[in-house]
C-alpha cells in the first residue's frame, strides 16, 4: 500500500481553544453589529480571518529568538537577516521595515511621483493605496481569465504580457518608475504566476528600461506551484527556483508575515546598491536606523530562520495540501468556490450560494456572518463591504464577485478542523434557501470602511 502523506511536523506546544453555543455567538455577533473584525478572538473557535503574521514559528525560530542581538547600530540579528536574504534572493541591499506596508511606503516614497504609472497583476490593497496616495497609477494588467472562477488553469495570477506592453509603449519610461509583479497574486486568489510569465515582465522591463518590482509575501508558495505545475521545473529545488524568480527582479518588497512565517516583519531588498541609496532617508524617518528598520534583533532572527524553512518542499506540501485538502471536502458537498484553489486561501462563491439575496443586503458578509453562527469560524469578507463607495457619486460599489475568504493560518490547524469547517459550511449551505434577509449599514467610515463597519439585521417581511 502506498503510505499516504502526512504533516512535516510535530507538535510541541498547544494553545487551547474555546468552543462556544451558539446562543453565545447570537450575542457575540450582535455586539459587535455584525462585523467579524469587532469579535474578540477569544470568540472565535476556528480563525480564518487571515494568514498574516497568524502563523506557528518552529523551535528553531523561538531558539533563535532567545539569540537575538538588540543592538541599535549593526546587530548580527541584521546581518542573519541580509544573508538569509541573499542566500534565497541573491539581492544583496537589505533594509528591514516592520512589515509590508513600510517596505511599500519606504520605497515608493523614492520612487513614485504624481502622474507617475504603475502597471501590475492586481496590485495588493496597500500596493495600490501607497500608489494612489501619491496621485500615481496602479494600471491593472491581470490576465481576463483570472475573474472566471469556474475556470481551472494553472497559473491564474499572470500578467497580461500584451496589456502590459500597451503601458510601456505609451509611457515615458521616465513616468514607469516600476511594473508591480505580485507572487502569489494575491488579490485573484492566492493564484500563481508562471516562471514563463516571469521572465516575459523581466523581458518587457529590459526592452523599455523600467525596473522589475516583485511584491513577494508568497514567493515560497509561487514557487511550490513551479515546481508542481510548470514544464521544466519538477526537478528543480524550490530554493532554485526562487533563485530564478529574483534574477529578474530589480527590488523586491516583502511582507514577512506571510511567507516569512513570523508574527510581524517585513523587508526590502535591490540589487543595485544605488537603489537602496535612494531609499536610506525614507528608511530612518519612517521605520528606523537601517540596520533595524522597525524590527527587534529577535524578530530579525525567527524571520531569517523561517524565509529558510518556508522553501521547505515538505512543509509546503503540507501546507498547500491542506488548503486543497479543504477544497475537496467543498467539491464533495457541492458548494461553490473560486477554482482551482489557491495557496493560502478558498474563496467561496457567495452569489452562487445566497440567491435569493439582493446585492444591496450584502451577500457575502451575510454567509460570513452565518458561518460564525453556525461553528464559530471567523472568515473575511470579499466583496461590496471591502469595495467602497465610489469616490465621486458615494454610490456603493458592487464588485461582479461577492466572495468569502477562509485564509489557512500556517501550521496552525489540522485536517480535523478542515473537517469541521467544511461541515459547518454545507449545514450553511444545505439551509441556504432559508436565508431570506441579509444586512444593511448603520454606520461606516468614508474609505476602508470594512474594518469598522457597523450593520443591523435586516428584517423579515
Ligand atoms: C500582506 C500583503 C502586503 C502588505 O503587507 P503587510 O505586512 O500586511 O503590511 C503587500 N502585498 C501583498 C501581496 C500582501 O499579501
Amino acid at each position: 500500500m502506498e503510505l499516504p502523506f502526512a504533516e512535516s511536523y510535530r507538535i510541541k506546544m498547544v494553545e487551547n481553544l474555546h468552543k462556544s453555543t451558539r446562543e453565545e455567538r447570537e450575542k457575540w455577533i450582535k455586539e459587535a453589529k455584525y462585523n467579524l473584525f469587532n469579535l474578540k478572538s477569544e470568540y472565535v473557535y476556528i480563525d480564518m480571518l487571515t494568514d498574516s503574521g497568524t502563523g506557528a514559528m518552529s523551535d528553531r525560530q523561538w531558539a533563535a529568538i532567545m539569540e537575538g542581538d538588540e543592538s541599535y547600530a549593526g546587530a548580527t540579528s541584521f546581518y542573519r537577516l541580509k544573508e538569509s536574504i541573499m542566500d534565497i534572493t541573491g539581492l544583496e541591499y537589505v533594509l528591514p521595515t516592520h512589515q509590508g506596508r513600510a517596505a511599500e511606503n519606504v520605497l515608493f516614497s523614492a520612487i513614485v511621483k504624481e502622474g507617475d504609472y504603475l502597471p501590475g497583476n492586481s496590485h495588493f490593497d496597500t500596493t495600490k493605496g501607497h500608489i494612489e496616495y501619491r496621485k500615481a497609477h496602479a494600471i491593472d494588467c491581470t490576465i481576463g481569465e483570472a475573474s472566471d472562477t469556474e475556470l481551472e488553469i494553472p497559473f491564474k495570477g499572470n500578467m497580461d504580457l500584451g496589456k502590459l506592453e500597451d503601458v510601456l509603449k505609451s509611457h515615458p519610461a521616465g513616468k514607469i518608475p516600476a511594473v508591480v509583479l505580485t507572487i502569489t497574486n494575491n488579490t485573484a486568489g492566492g493564484q500563481p504566476v508562471s516562471m514563463e510569465n516571469i521572465r516575459g515582465v523581466s523581458e518587457l522591463c529590459h526592452k523599455y528600461g523600467v525596473k522589475l518590482l516583485i511584491d513577494s509575501a508568497r514567493f515560497a508558495e509561487n514557487a511550490y506551484f513551479i515546481k508542481t505545475r510548470e514544464k521544466g521545473y519538477a526537478d528543480k529545488s524550490i530554493k532554485e527556483i526562487v533563485r530564478e524568480i529574483y534574477s529578474y527582479a530589480d527590488y523586491m518588497t516583502m511582507s514577512a508575515k506571510k511567507d516569512g512565517i513570523v508574527n510581524i516583519g517585513g523587508f526590502l531588498a535591490f540589487r543595485d546598491e544605488k537603489d537602496m541609496q535612494k531609499c536610506q532617508m525614507f528608511s530612518i524617518m519612517y521605520e528606523g536606523f537601517l540596520t533595524y528598520g522597525g524590527m527587534a534583533g529577535r524578530d530579525m532572527n525567527a524571520l531569517a530562520r523561517g524565509l529558510q524553512e518556508s522553501m521547505d518542499f515538505d512543509y509546503l506540501s503540507t501546507r498547500i495540501g491542506q488548503v486543497a485538502y479543504l477544497a475537496s471536502k467543498l467539491d464533495e458537498y457541492g458548494i461553490p468556490y473560486q477554482r482551482p484553489a489557491g495557496g493560502h486561501a478558498i474563496f467561496v462563491d457567495a452569489k452562487k450560494i445566497l440567491t435569493n439575496l439582493p446585492k444591496e443586503q450584502f451577500q457575502a458578509q451575510t454567509l460570513a456572518v452565518e458561518l460564525y453562527l453556525e461553528g464559530g469560524i471567523r472568515g473575511v469578507e470579499i466583496g461590496a463591504l471591502l469595495a467602497d463607495r465610489d469616490p465621486e457619486t458615494r454610490e456603493n460599489r458592487y464588485p461582479r464577485l461577492e466572495l468569502l475568504r477562509l485564509a489557512v493560518a500556517r501550521r496552525v490547524y489540522t485536517n480535523n478542523h478542515m473537517d469541521y469547517v467544511a461541515a459547518a459550511l454545507k449545514n450553511v449551505y444545505d439551509r441556504r434557501e432559508s436565508i431570506r434577509t441579509g444586512y444593511r449599514i448603520t454606520r461606516e467610515l468614508p474609505v476602508m470602511r470594512h474594518f469598522t463597519i457597523e450593520l443591523e439585521r435586516v428584517r423579515q417581511i
